[in-house]
């Protein structure tokens, strides 16, 4: 990976800027942080369908699509909507994040024509798309998992559990792996699937979290039948296929994250330093507090152009690895000094807005929250063997790890 300097904006990204500004300051909605904070799961769906729609008004929902789909924005323009956007404090996609990133991202590497132009404009106009890799035994070693697909003439006859789909309560459509050679190696024997959530035998049951969120679900499937014409790429091929999904997981979507760390999260770290605790001291004045800081920005502003670089070249094996491993654990440490400097005060706030993602002010809250994303897309052990296997040719981990 070239990590490229000049896809950070500079004087020509000047236009696109002012225009970004006046469209946030237009549209961004005033005071969704308290109409979002314990909101019921009806209106976050609705503000954030309606947000989506907005942002697709303005051309700014999925700037890293094909020009051809609806996007095909430069990356140093990306960085100035993400900027603008993290700056001007907007909503964040939540509830559209696995449409926008993973299902197109697999659609456009391995859909076909037609699965591309039924979903493409749908899920711009609002489809949402949910992941259903994970099961109560496959996790990390994904390719164990045991939900079985048997065809029977022009369609499969699925069943088996899945588990930790985020979103899946809301999803429209699935993203779906199941086991069709129960005789092949493992990663042979697996096919993908675009389920329709609406299909008969498909029953959603949401996990509540530490935090008080059912961000993510377990999904049941009971003779559930997927049309032959839903499944992506060659069947028993789905393992290839998956990791399209898997690098859109761990790299694209990181460019957001990492403007919004270094143009939300971490001012609002510096606020908080700013301000005096009870007894009249400000923890900025501490050299150590100081240090930290100054150590977190270098780290955020490393990330950036990480991030960046990414996007313009991400030929490299174990680069989507290297963003995902190097954003998620760069969150945690954020997080976690803001935890620490906000004292008792932010430990009593048990309640953060919806639509924030994961820097949301609310300390303590997005310190447990930050801890989700050293696990989805492979986890910060699985990321450092692809790192290490791929990235530096080291030797192979051995069967059975
Ligand atoms: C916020 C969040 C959102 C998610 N969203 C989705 C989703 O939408 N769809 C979906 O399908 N799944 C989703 N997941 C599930 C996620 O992909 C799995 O949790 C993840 O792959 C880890 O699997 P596991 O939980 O079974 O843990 P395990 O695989 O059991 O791992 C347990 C621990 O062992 C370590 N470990 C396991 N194998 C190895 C190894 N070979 N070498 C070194 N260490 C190892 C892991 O790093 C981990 O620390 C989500 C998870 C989270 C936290």
């Amino acid at each position: 990976m070239t990590v490229v300097t000049s896809a950070v904006p500079d004087q020509a990204s000047d236009d696109f800027r002012s225009e970004v500004r006046a469209w946030c300051r237009e549209n961004v909605p005033a005071q969704w942080r308290s109409a979002q904070t314990g909101a019921s799961d009806e209106v976050f769906v609705a503000f954030q369908k309606d947000w989506f729609a907005t942002l697709r008004g303005a051309g700014y929902a999925v700037p890293h699509w094909p020009k051809e789909w609806g996007g095909g924005m430069s990356v140093a323009d990306q960085v100035v909507l993400y900027q603008e956007l993290a700056a001007h404090d907007a909503p964040r996609l939540v509830l559209p994040f696995v449409s926008i990133h993973h299902a197109a991202a697999t659609l456009l590497a391995a859909g076909t024509e037609a699965q591309r132009s039924r979903h493409l404009p749908a899920i711009l106009d609002g489809e949402i798309w949910c992941q259903g890799f994970s099961e109560p035994g496959a996790g990390s070693d994904m390719a164990a998992l045991s939900t079985a697909a048997r065809r029977q003439g022009d369609h499969y006859v699925v069943n088996g559990q899945k588990l930790w789909a985020s979103g899946a309560l809301h999803a429209d459509w699935c993203l779906l792996l199941a086991r069709t050679d129960p005789d092949a190696p493992k990663r042979h024997g697996i096919s993908y699937f675009l389920l329709d959530m609406t299909s008969p035998g498909v029953e959603v049951r949401p996990i509540r979290q530490a935090t008080g969120e059912s961000h993510f679900c377990e999904i049941f499937l009971n003779d559930v039948e997927i049309p032959v014409t839903q499944l992506v790429g060659p069947e028993n091929e789905g393992w290839r296929v998956a990791q399209e999904t898997l690098g859109a997981e761990r790299g694209m979507t990181m460019l957001e994250l990492a403007e919004r760390l270094g143009h939300g999260g971490f001012p609002w770290l510096l606020d908080l330093c700013r301000r005096p605790g009870p007894d009249g001291e400000r923890p900025l004045d501490d050299s150590r507090v100081a240090d930290r800081l100054a150590a977190l920005e270098t780290e955020i502003t490393g990330l950036r152009l990480l991030c960046a670089g990414f996007v313009a070249d991400h030929s490299g094996r174990a680069d989507a690895s290297i963003v995902k491993l190097y954003y998620s654990e760069l969150l945690q440490r954020v997080m976690d000094f803001g935890a620490e400097v906000g004292g008792l005060e932010v430990q009593t706030q048990l309640r953060k807005p919806l639509s924030s993602g994961w820097e949301s002010g609310n300390w303590v809250l997005d310190f447990i929250g930050s801890w989700e994303w050293t696990i989805p897309g492979g986890t910060s052990e699985i990321q450092r063997t692809i790192i290490g296997e791929r990235g530096l040719g080291l030797p192979r981990e051995p069967k059975g790890a």
